[in-house]
């Protein structure tokens, strides 16, 4: 963590961010990547990391955005090099039309991320977590929104309270809170729900929603296909710094939800019989017969067709989704 770049004292968010992207940002996008490069430097023993291996990206305004990816896919180094943390080795990148090397305060007040790490000062209480937060961003004092943003996170009785006593929920609540302190237009919450109940969980994706609605544009990294698909409108996903795909949500899912069909026959399947044109089959070690497909492209019922023109009696039959790792596989190879 050699190149955290310190907060600026002299950074101010009023002038920054005007409602409409900045001129020349004639596409609209709230984020946009070229050719985006990023090598660690080796370290301690450790060698040069290649995290990010040329990304081009653009994240239209007003969406609610997915940046999916195993971990150490190079995320949270994406991020970190947007909002200021991460100095990138080469390409281009911009938020809400501000080159983050021409304008480098204005990129910065442009957007918000919520870390994932729960670190909150345990002396502090949320309001004078966010007032602190508002002076670092150079926001004039009648111009804060503390108790707006403490009520609108649900945090509005425990703001005079001290932070160590706020539940983990609370704690990211509040987290979510600080990042909306300069009102950026870019909110970027990174593993949101990692390591959350499923109770919370739903709280901070209806937050996520509402904010959503009130204009803000989401950037959510995750390493749930799961969560992505039931928030975000469009899907990147990358893989060892590279990106292997970008598309409209519905249309990625369709196209990477292979399905798998195992069936268990009466008699011991040959590899002659597993053998299917345009099926990926194999035989598992339990010696059932398991057919991966498309739904869009074959249905269950011409596969068993196929199955029982070979002979075999189906006594048993069980179906699958394929995991996120077969989704990489299925992606990267590919590609
Ligand atoms: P993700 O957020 O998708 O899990 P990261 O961006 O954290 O991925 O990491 C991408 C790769 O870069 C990983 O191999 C990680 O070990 C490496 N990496 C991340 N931060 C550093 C750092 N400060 N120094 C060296 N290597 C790093």
């Amino acid at each position: 963590m050699a190149e955290i770049i310190p907060a600026d004292p002299a950074y101010s968010a009023r002038a920054a961010v005007p409602p409409e992207p900045a001129p020349g940002n004639e596409t609209g996008n709230a984020i946009e990547a070229r050719g985006l490069r990023k090598v660690y430097r080796a370290s301690g023993g450790q060698p040069a990391k290649e995290a990010l291996r040329g990304i081009d990206l653009a994240v239209p305004r007003g969406s609610i955005f997915g940046l999916l990816g195993p971990n150490g896919a190079g995320k949270s180094t994406f991020i970190n090099i947007l909002a200021g943390l991460v100095i990138k080795t080469s390409g281009s990148a911009s938020v809400w039309g501000f080159d983050i090397d021409v304008n480098p305060r204005q990129a910065r007040a442009a957007i918000g991320v919520v870390p994932q790490e729960l670190n909150i000062d345990p002396f502090f209480t949320p309001a004078e977590v966010l007032e602190l937060q508002a002076g670092l961003y150079g926001v004039p004092k009648r111009e804060r929104r503390t108790m707006e943003i403490l009520r609108a996170m649900g945090l509005e009785d425990k703001a005079d309270a001290y932070a160590r006593t706020l539940s983990g929920g609370m704690r990211r609540r509040l987290l979510v809170a600080k990042a909306m302190v300069h009102n950026p237009p870019v909110l970027v919450l990174d593993e949101p729900t990692a390591g959350v109940d499923i109770e919370l969980r739903k709280q901070l994706w209806d937050y996520v929603k509402s904010l959503h609605e009130q204009g803000t544009t989401i950037v959510l990294t995750t390493h749930y296909l799961e969560e992505a698909e039931a928030l975000c409108d469009t899907i990147a996903i990358i893989d060892k710094g590279q990106l292997v795909a970008c598309e409209p949500t519905q249309r990625l899912i369709a196209r990477i939800t292979d399905k798998k069909l195992i069936m268990r026959t009466a008699r011991p399947v040959t590899p002659e019989m597993a053998a299917m044109e345009g099926l990926r089959t194999e035989i598992t070690q339990s010696g059932a017969l398991s057919v991966q497909y498309n739904p869009l492209e074959a249905s269950v019922m011409d596969i068993l067709d196929r199955v029982r023109a070979r002979g075999l009696e189906i006594v048993d039959i069980s179906t699958e989704e394929s995991d996120l790792e077969d989704v990489f596989l299925q992606l990267t190879s590919s590609h």
